[in-house]
C-alpha cells in the first residue's frame, strides 16, 4: 500500500505556542481521514502544513514522496505539492471577477498549460459532477454558498489532485445546504479520492471515514475505525469532546 502523506514527529510552533506535538501520522492512498477536535487544538495548522502553506520547525514530512524538511521546506517539492494537493477552505475563497467555469479554468491554464479547450471541457465535465452545470456563467456572488463550494471542490479538482485537504467545508454554509457539500466529499470518496477532512460533521465522519483521529492540545490521543472512536473512545480527552458534540 503506498502511504501519500507520510509525518514523523513533527512539530510546529507559533512563537513560543507548541500547537503539533510529534505528530506521526501517515495517510494511504484512497484512505479518507476526518480528523476532530476542539477549536484550537492544531486541526487548520496540521493540514496546512501538508502542503506547505505552514512551515514546520522539526519532523519529517513526505507528501506522495516530495519531501518537505522543517523551516527551510524545499521549494521543488513545494512547487509539485502544490499541483498534487487541493485544498478546500471554510471560506470558499473563489475569485470574484472570475465566472464559475473561469474560476475552473484557471488553474489547470497557468499551472498546467491546458490549452484553452481542453481546460474548458475539464471545467464542464467537474460542473456536472458537482451538479452545477447551469451555473457554469454565472459570477460566484450570484451562486449560494453550497454552490460556491462546489465550485471550489470542482476548482480544486481540476488540477487532478492525488490527494485533497478540506478544512471545516460546511462550516460557513446554512444547515440547508450542508448536505449538498456533503454529498459531493461522500462521492469523491467513493471514486477512491484520497482525503483528510477537518469537519463537526460526526455523521459524516462516521459514515465516509476510514480512520478518525482526535487531537487535543497539538496531540494525536486517539485515533480508529468511526465506530470504536465515537462508540467507544479510550482516552478521556476524547469521552469528553463527544459528549459534548453527539
Ligand atoms: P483548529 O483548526 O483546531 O481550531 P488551529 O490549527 O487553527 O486550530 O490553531 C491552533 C493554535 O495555533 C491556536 O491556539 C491558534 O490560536 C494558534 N494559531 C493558529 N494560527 C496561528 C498564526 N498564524 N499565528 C499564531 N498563532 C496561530
Ligand atoms: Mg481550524
Amino acid at each position: 500500500m503506498t502511504d501519500i502523506v507520510k509525518m514523523k514527529g513533527m512539530n510546529k510552533y507559533f512563537g513560543k505556542l507548541h500547537v503539533l506535538k510529534d505528530i506521526d501520522l501517515t495517510v494511504a492512498k484512497g484512505e479518507v481521514v476526518v480528523i476532530i477536535g476542539a477549536s484550537g487544538s492544531g486541526k487548520s495548522t496540521l493540514i496546512r502544513c501538508v502542503n506547505g502553506l505552514e512551515e514546520f520547525e522539526s519532523g519529517q514530512l513526505e507528501v506522495d514522496g516530495h519531501p518537505l524538511a522543517p523551516k527551510s521546506g524545499n521549494p521543488k517539492s513545494l512547487a509539485d505539492i502544490r499541483k498534487e494537493v487541493g485544498m478546500v477552505f471554510q471560506q470558499f475563497n473563489l475569485f470574484p471577477h472570475l465566472t464559475v467555469k473561469k474560476n475552473i479554468m484557471l488553474a489547470p491554464r497557468k499551472v498546467k498549460d491546458a490549452s484553452e479547450t481542453i481546460a474548458n471541457a475539464t471545467a464542464e465535465r467537474l460542473l456536472n459532477r458537482v451538479g452545477i452545470a447551469s451555473q457554469a456563467d454565472k459570477y460566484p456572488s450570484h451562486l449560494s454558498g453550497g454552490q460556491q463550494q462546489r465550485v471550489a471542490i470542482a476548482r480544486a479538482l481540476a488540477m487532478e489532485p492525488r490527494l485533497m485537504l478540506f478544512d471545516e467545508p460546511t462550516s460557513a454554509l446554512d444547515p440547508e445546504m450542508i448536505g449538498e457539500v456533503l454529498d459531493v466529499m461522500r462521492e469523491l470518496a467513493k471514486e477512491g479520492m484520497t482525503m483528510m477532512v477537518v469537519t463537526h460533521e460526526m455523521g459524516f465522519a462516521r459514515e465516509v471515514a476510514d480512520r478518525v483521529i482526535y487531537i487535543h492540545e497539538g496531540q494525536i490521543v486517539e485515533q480508529g475505525k468511526p465506530d470504536d472512536v465515537f462508540d467507544n473512545p479510550q482516552n478521556e480527552r476524547t469521552q469528553a469532546f463527544l459528549s459534548r458534540v453527539l
